[in-house]
């Protein structure tokens, strides 16, 4: 197969950024947040299935998802929280694996916030974190998003830790600097990726 990085780090540490930078050098990449918004798009399996066990008020006017009520739904309920991860995840995962699979780049990237703890590591070949201090983190995703510290702060409370991230990747990018210091780096690490895809393809053949 195909050489396959998994691509993570916190809310607003520059995952997108990052990947957006290797699919101009020539990588390919496949964002999960994306893939977990199409696989409950009007007219979907999963979309059927939630408002059959949910009741059709998790639904908007316009037949999408109300992702505020289902959210509110599972908030306080684990039975209904195990339930929606065992219809959503095996489904995005399936539907991850077709677009990634579909590249005609010589590797992927896996962009997942969750990479980590929802366990997609175990199907790629290395992990790179997108490294940033706490301070770094809420000074940007206060300014992209307009969020207030304590919704930064919150979200950031339910993902890993940055010290267990760091412990679990192959490879860490520093993004604390510059935007240059960034393409920098990545740079650095896309040579090394094509050498290591060579390598895969030469042993496959
Ligand atoms: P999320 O998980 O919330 O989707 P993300 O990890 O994809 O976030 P980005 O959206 O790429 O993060 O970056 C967060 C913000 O920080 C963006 O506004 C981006 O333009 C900015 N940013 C990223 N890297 C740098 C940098 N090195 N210098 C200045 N700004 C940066």
């Amino acid at each position: 197969g195909k050489l396959l990085i998994g691509l993570t780090g916190g809310i607003g540490s520059g995952k997108s950024t990052v990947a957006e930078q290797f699919r101009v050098l020539g990588a390919g990449y496949v964002d999960a947040d994306i893939v977990a918004r199409e696989i409950v798009a009007p007219g979907t399996p999963a979309l059927a299935a939630i408002s059959e066990h949910f009741g059709a008020e998790l639904l908007q006017a316009d037949g999408s998802l109300n992702r505020a009520a289902l959210r509110q739904r599972i908030f306080s309920d684990q039975t209904a929280k195990l339930w929606l991860e065992q219809l959503l995840h095996p489904a995005i995962r399936e539907q991850l694996f077709a677009q990634l699979t579909a590249l005609p780049t010589p590797y992927a990237l896996l962009v997942a916030p969750l990479l980590l703890e929802n366990g997609l590591d175990t199907f790629c070949d290395r992990v790179l974190l997108v490294d940033v201090s706490e301070q770094t983190q809420l000074k940007r995703t206060i300014a992209r998003d307009q969020n207030n510290a304590e919704q930064v702060k919150a979200i950031m409370a339910a993902q890993l830790g940055r010290q267990q991230k760091r412990a679990r990747a192959d490879d860490i990018i520093d993004n604390n600097g510059s935007l240059a210091q960034l393409t920098e780096q990545i740079t650095h690490l896309h040579k090394k990726y094509l050498e290591l895809s060579r390598k895969i393809r030469h042993k496959e053949q």
